[in-house]
Formats: structure tokens, sequence, C-alpha cells
């Protein structure tokens, strides 16, 4: 199953009955209000989130009127849309280049979440698309096969990375990187940290002296959205200690129930700003909060 097939299956259950019948009692828009919220607990949304959520859509549905007008279902519909393309951000925030160049991208999250996949599908897309000069860099001393991961991927999407000198620290390599990009002229360097395999102060310490070294345009997070709300607990704390400007979800093309994409954005103030959708350099999305709404709508 696709992410948000389960929620926009039971969606539409509800609104299929609200939208068939002429007219609509207070009681009948609760009844399915109370599904709603439902069905949006039962897709890992947080609790919070889903309060909010339920709330603005009965406020506006009482002063619209709904239960007066013709077609009182497809308002109510209609309402859920907007309140659904509020939650997930409005308006889509790409990747923000504009600043003086090299501009600096630093990738971070925890071990498997995606990140040297997605710092190489960013690459492309930038170099391919909007015909950037960049430079990669693995900050990973940790592991000892991240930094040829990210030059084999650097390989075959023809981008550059950053030559491996062995014995350097993460900020070492982050200055030594964004020296190379001013004498080469690179446009943008983007920078690939080291993960744990849980969140703990050494992480975050080494995440804020590489900022501090190396002073991004943006710090994007990468979270696996199959893991739910952790992925968005992750995010708070992440964006609580370091700060992000941005929010990369991956493993969207699994079988996720949409929890984290939909909390994401209301629980943390950060915007989703691009989706991993495979492990092919091409499976990487802009989000779109109406085209995702439509999504869940149908
Ligand atoms: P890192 O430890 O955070 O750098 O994670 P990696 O980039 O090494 O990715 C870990 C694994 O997840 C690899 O096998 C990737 O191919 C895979 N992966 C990354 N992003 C996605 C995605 O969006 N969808 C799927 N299905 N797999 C992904």
């Amino acid at each position: 199953k696709r992410m948000f097939e389960g929620l926009s299956e039971k969606l539409s259950g509800i609104f299929d009955a609200l939208t068939r019948r002429g007219s609509l009692s207070e009681e009948d828009v609760n009844v399915a209000l109370r599904e709603v919220r439902r069905a949006l607990l039962e897709a890992d949304v947080a609790l919070d989130v889903v309060r909010s959520f339920v709330d603005k859509v009965r406020s506006r549905a009482v002063g619209a009127n709904v239960i007066k007008s013709v077609t009182p279902g497809q308002m109510v519909v209609k309402i859920v849309n907007d309140v659904l393309i509020e939650t997930l951000g409005a308006e889509a925030e790409p990747i923000n280049l504009d600043a003086a160049p090299p501009v600096a991208i630093m990738v971070i999250g925890l071990q498997g979440a995606g990140k040297t996949t997605t710092t190489a599908k960013i690459a492309k897309r930038l170099s391919e698309r909007m015909k950037r000069k960049v430079l990669m860099a693995s900050l990973d001393v940790k592991r000892p096969a991240a930094q040829e991961q990210l030059a084999v991927l650097g390989r075959q999407i023809g981008v550059e990375t950053l030559p491996v000198i062995a014995g350097q620290t993460p900020v070492q390599i982050a200055v030594r990187a964004e020296q190379a990009a001013r004498l080469q002229g690179f446009d943008v360097v983007l920078l690939d940290t080291a993960g744990r395999t849980h969140i703990d102060e050494a992480l975050m310490q080494e995440m804020a002296e590489i900022k501090a070294a190396s002073k991004p345009h943006e710090i994007l997070l990468v979270a696996d959205s199959l893991t739910g709300q952790d992925a968005v607990n992750l995010a708070k704390s992440f964006d609580g200690r370091v700060g992000i400007t941005g929010i990369v979800l991956t493993r969207v093309d699994g079988d996720g129930r949409g929890g984290a994409a939909l909390s994401m954005r209301a629980v943390t103030g950060k915007p989703i700003k691009l989706l991993g959708a495979g492990e092919k350099m091409d499976a990487l999305e802009d989000f779109h909060p109406s085209r995702i709404a439509n999504r869940i709508l149908g």
C-alpha cells in the first residue's frame, strides 16, 4: 500500500456518504467529523494536530452555515481540503539557493534515514535542472565506507565529490569543502553528515560545530517517513538543538500511513521541502501541499 492509501480510502468512504445526501443536520456533520478524527488518528497523525484540524473544520462549517447550503456535503469536503492544505504548509517551499555562492547545504539525520542517497539526489537535480555547479562532501568519518559511498554516487550522476584526506575531522572537511568550492567556482556545496542510530548529545554537538564552521544556507533534516511520529519528534529535537530550515521525508514509496507528513509542519513549524520516493537517483519529488491534499482526498 502506498502512503496515504488507507487514510484516503477511509475519508472517501466518509465523504461519499456525506455528499450523497441532499441535506445535513448539525449532528450529521458532527458524526462525520468524529469519523475524520478517527481516520487521522489511525493514520498516525499527532493528537494535537488532529484536534486542531477537526476544530478548524467544525468552526468553518458553522461559520459558512454549511447545513443550510444547497450542497452541504460538498462544502464540508471543500473545507476539509482547505484545512488539509494549510496543515501541510500551504505553499511549496523549494530549496533556497538565494545567497552568494558557494551556497552551503547541510544534510543531517539519523543513520539509515537516507542522507547520502538524498544528498546525491539533490545534487543531481541542482546540477541537471538548475544548471548549478555542485560539489558534494561526506563529513562522515565514523563509517569508513560512507565517503566512498558518496563518491560512487557522484560518479554515477556526474557530480564531483571532495577528495578524501584521511584523518580529518568533520569540521576540517567542511572548511576544506568551502575553500575548494570558492577556489574552483562551485555554486553549491552539499555537506553529507554522519548519523547515529539514536539521537545523542555527541551527534548534536558535532552538527552544531559543523553548522558554526560552514554557515549553511539550508540545513535539511532527512527523516524516514515509515517511522511516523518518531520522525516528527526527531525533527523537533534537531530543530531545537541545531536549527533546521527544512525536512526531506524519505521512503514515501513505502507503506507508511502518512502521519509524519501530515504532522511535521504543524508540530515543528518547519516545511517539508522534498520527498524521497525510491532508491533511484531520480526518485525525488517536490512537496506541494495542494497536490498531497489531492492525493489524500482523491
Ligand atoms: P544514510 O545512512 O542516512 O546516509 O542512508 P542511505 O542514504 O545510505 O540510505 C539507506 C538505504 O535506504 C539505502 O539502501 C537507500 O537506497 C535507501 N533509501 C534512501 N532513500 C530512500 C527512499 O526514498 N525510498 C526507498 N525505498 N529507499 C530509500
